[in-house]
């Protein structure tokens, strides 16, 4: 059988979350690609793996992938780890993965933990569809720009943060997002001060300025969606855009249906496509019958 390479995630705090499989693996693989040496030798000491590392971080990535590639083609399976968690997610390795699905190698996962989904599995705010959004800008005028454009997002939204840009980052959330958004605080998931509380924004802002050990460790915030705006009037809107969808375009419907009704144009087009697409299903199921 041809190489592969195996992407495989580690433990996010409490080292019993390490898989069997992924220390099976690491131990048969010829060489562990590594975000940082120092930190995984830690963690194969913990498990008895003698397995050579090989540092593969977003600096060197470039120069490593062709000697790791090389050394799949030769048939030697490669393991690629980060510091913590599922590679790739905030962390190196997507140049990587890249590289080998372009040369035919096959990539395996082994999964594991994850911060953003231990954080969204345990903070009680929808979990149907959420959007992973990883660091913020570290500059406030960019943050700012950032979540207001996240701002009418209907999706649940997940965001890691450093410690230090914490009380900032959640500010700047309360600004733009509105004070009463709900936010699920996801901190130091697995460890000894393990922390998962939901709350408004307002509510974790005070909570970070009175206790300033929430400002302290690994942190996620989950951030509840913006709350739709048609209720009530989706009915007269869906009348109004299918009366105008009989002689209007998608987009000359919902401008119309936006101005007539004051519903935000984005919603009435939105709207307008899964109209659109609801009748031409009709119309197939009907054909089909
Ligand atoms: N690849 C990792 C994963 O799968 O979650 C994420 C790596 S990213 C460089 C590090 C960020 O993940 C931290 O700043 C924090 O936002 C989040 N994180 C990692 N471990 C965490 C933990 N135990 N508790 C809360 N957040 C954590």
């Amino acid at each position: 059988m041809s190489a592969q390479l195996f992407v495989v995630a580690t433990p996010i705090g409490h080292l019993d979350d390490m898989t069997f499989r992924a220390v099976e693996v690491l131990k048969s693989v010829a060489v562990i690609a590594a975000e940082d040496t120092r930190q995984s030798i830690q963690l194969l000491r913990h498990f008895n793996i003698i397995t050579p590392l090989t540092a593969c971080h977003d600096h060197n990535e470039n120069m490593v992938i062709d000697q790791l590639i090389g050394r799949l083609k030769n048939g030697e399976n490669i393991a690629l780890v980060s510091d913590a968690g599922t590679p790739l997610i905030s962390d190196p390795g997507f140049k990587l993965v890249r590289a080998a699905q372009e040369h035919g190698i096959r990539v395996t996962p082994v999964p594991g933990a994850c911060a953003a989904i231990a954080a969204l599995s345990s903070v009680g705010l929808p979990s149907d569809r959420f959007s992973f959004e990883g660091f913020l800008p570290s500059k406030s005028s960019q943050r700012l720009l950032q979540l207001e454009k996240l701002k009418d997002e209907t999706q649940t939204l997940i965001f890691y943060e450093a410690p230090h840009r914490i009380l900032a980052s959640v500010k700047d959330m309360a600004q733009v997002f509105g004070a009463d958004r709900p936010v699920g605080f996801a901190r130091e998931i697995t460890k000894t001060f393990e922390t998962i509380k939901k709350m408004t924004l307002a509510e974790l802002v005070s909570l970070i300025e009175r206790d300033h050990n929430q400002q302290k460790g690994e942190i996620v915030l989950v951030i509840g969606g913006a709350a739709k705006e048609v209720d009530l009037d989706q009915l007269k809107l869906d009348q109004l855009l299918t009366r105008l969808l009989e002689d209007l375009s998608v987009k000359a419907a919902s401008q119309l249906a936006a101005d007539l009704s004051g519903v935000k144009k984005k919603i009435a087009y939105q709207r307008a496509l899964e109209l659109t697409a609801e009748k031409e299903q009709d119309k197939l199921d009907r054909d089909l019958n």
